[in-house]
């Protein structure tokens, strides 16, 4: 190798350094203090199979991956799958697909459910130790006696059931022998504890459902508390990251552990995310979907994954999104923009520009040459110079959009109105010259005359030209639907409601509109489902995955240039 040859590392300006979150904070410490021995840094990503991801898990997804990735461990993908009744194969599919977009690949993939066995027997040895009763009330009594943080529980009438007595139940429950309900296991701990959740939790209950991975094989299914830590446990978990709403489970999770004496892994909790003019649960986002209110998972106005991916969304700007809000122990709901501008930035160096006219007005030049047509250069992304440039063609009869349009313009109005000279982008300087209206006064057709000096859109003498509009030739346009998409709800905090008013009258009933004669340029006829584009002075724009055809795409908005909703809020006296 010449020593002449640039070395591209070189040239990479080095990452700009920031302060360490509060869970690397631990890991550097831990690693200090060799805490973990032998073990290297272990974390799992624990979905529950019960619904899409979305742009909340996408947080949990980076901190967890990010964090084995950084520190030389390793990450599982662990579905956390011991509910039956909510759970089904299609999530944990797609689960999978959303985890390898967001773009991280998992060192094990693994089950609760593969553990049930060793639960069950972890069960059987808490019995064994005094540790664990059979409880025959029901969850209604149970409920009612755990009493309240300033007044004790009241401990069941079968807590000093016998180790014999408890084990026969228990293998009867795990037998089937007895309908849902009717007999629990639970841990003996204190029903006087100021913590409700160790007043002798709930372990294991009865329900007779189909499980999507191990079918009928288990009528008995292990609670929440008895299962997470020790699954983290049995893959050596070091670093078990979950949302804050779990803090109060931390003493629970670490007694289940010291009691059957295996593997320390420790729990941590961050802060959960959530957005603005969104909801972020997969129990709302389910109501959405079941009451087709939305097109269904991937709507590309949900903030599921598969919802963002066909509305455009990279995964480097989710990415970028979820290293830039940080990893914080409050609560706290980031701003949409946040989201919006991490696209903007990604889609602003990689997409090609194109012109498109979403809302279409005919101009005819009447001094063009008849059947003249030109094909111009236009630039595909003046922030990528390797992305080279196009022909686009041009004739004497164009669209423009409707909006760059006034008849009676007020001051600040600089774009096409009578006698008004604009430039056409990569074209020629034009000049409105009559409006031509149908019977009931519509403006159909504006005639205009362009300058021929003007190729390129130069002004030939200098002359000021304050506007550029983009323009598509009518003859070669290529008509296609558009959607644009605003916010899924009209408020920032769509649980912001009046007790007894459903969260679903905050919907915005604008959050999709749909364009079905927008007219593009030529060129993206071809462009293959999932491609990005700036559509210039519009936005950003995807073909859409599911509805385009060869030839034919269709086209979703992804973004728009700025942000045009604090703007319109502001207008509004908002
Ligand atoms: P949801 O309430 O939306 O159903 P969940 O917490 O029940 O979410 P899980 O499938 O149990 O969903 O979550 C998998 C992991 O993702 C958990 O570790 C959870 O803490 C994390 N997670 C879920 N939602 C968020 C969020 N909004 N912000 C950060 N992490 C999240
Ligand atoms: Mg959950």
């Amino acid at each position: 190798m010449s020593s002449a040859e640039p070395n591209p590392s070189a040239d990479t300006p080095a990452k700009p350094e920031r302060s360490l979150n509060f869970i690397e904070q631990i890991v550097e410490e831990d690693l200090r203090t060799n805490r973990w021995g032998e073990h290297v840094v272990q974390t799992r990503f624990p979905p529950e199979p019960n619904g899409y991801l979305h742009i909340g898990h996408a947080k949990s997804i980076c901190l967890n991956f990010g964090l084995a990735k950084k520190y030389g461990g390793k990450c599982n993908l662990r579905f956390d799958d011991t509910n039956p009744t909510t759970e089904d194969t299609e999530y944990v599919e797609s689960i999978q697909e959303d985890v390898r977009w967001v773009g991280f690949n998992w060192d094990g993939l693994y089950y609760a459910s593969d553990y049930f066995d060793q639960l069950y027997l972890w069960g059987e040895q808490l019995i064994h130790e005094g540790l664990a009763y059979v409880d025959s009330q029901s969850a209604e009594e149970i409920a009612k006696q755990r009493g309240t943080s300033s007044e004790p529980g009241v401990a069941s009438p079968f807590r000093n059931r016998t180790v014999a007595e408890n084990l026969d139940l228990f293998r009867r429950m795990k037998a089937g022998e007895f309908p849902d309900g009717a007999h629990v296991l639970r841990a003996k701990l204190d029903m006087a504890e100021t913590h409700l959740i160790m007043r002798d939790p709930v372990l294991y209950r009865i329900r007779h459902a189909h499980h999507h991975r191990t079918g009928d094989k288990w009528c008995i299914y292990p609670m929440y508390d008895f299962a997470h830590g020790q699954c983290d446990s049995i893959e050596k978990v070091t670093h078990s990251i979950c949302t804050l709403e779990f803090e109060t489970h931390r003493r629970l999770y670490d007694w289940c552990l010291e009691k059957l004496r295996i593997f320390p892994s420790r729990q941590y909790e961050f802060a959960r995310m959530n957005l603005t003019y969104t909801v972020m649960s997969k129990r709302r986002l389910l109501e959405l979907v079941k009451g087709n209110l939305v097109s269904g998972w991937d709507d590309p106005r949900m903030p599921t994954l598969c919802g963002l991916r066909r509305r455009g969304y990279t995964p480097e700007a989710i990415r970028a999104f979820c290293e830039r809000i940080g990893v914080a122990r409050f609560n706290s709901t980031i701003e949409m923009v946040w989201l919006e501008d991490a696209l903007r930035e990604d889609l602003n160096r990689r997409a090609p520009r194109v012109l498109a006219v979403l809302k279409p007005l005919k101009v005819v030049l009447t001094n063009w040459p008849a059947g003249q047509v030109d094909s111009l250069d236009a630039v595909n992304n003046p922030e990528d110079e390797s992305a080279g440039s196009r022909k686009v063609p041009f004739s004497g009869t164009l669209y423009v959009e409707q909006d760059d349009f006034m008849e009676t313009p007020p001051k600040q109005f600089f774009r096409l109105s009578p006698g008004r000279e604009v430039r056409l982008r990569y074209a020629y300087l034009i000049t409105c010259n009559e409006v031509v209206k149908d019977a009931s006064g519509n403006i159909i057709e504006l005639r205009c005359t362009y300058d021929p000096a003007s190729r390129g859109g130069n002004s030939p003498d200098g002359r000021k030209v304050k506007s550029t509009l983009h323009w598509v030739s009518a003859e070669h346009a290529l008509p296609t639907e558009v959607r644009l998409y605003d916010h899924l709800c009209r408020q920032p905090d769509p649980n912001d409601v009046p007790e007894g008013v459903d969260w679903k009258t905050t919907l915005n009933p604008n959050s999709l509109e749909v364009i079905s004669n927008a007219m593009l340029e030529p060129s993206v006829a071809s462009a293959a489902p999932g491609s990005k584009f700036q559509f210039e002075r519009l936005g950003y724009f995807c073909a859409d995955t599911v509805d385009s055809q060869p030839g034919h795409p269709v086209f979703n908005r992804a973004v728009t240039l700025r942000d045009s909703w604090a703007k319109a809020q502001k207008k509004d006296g908002g």
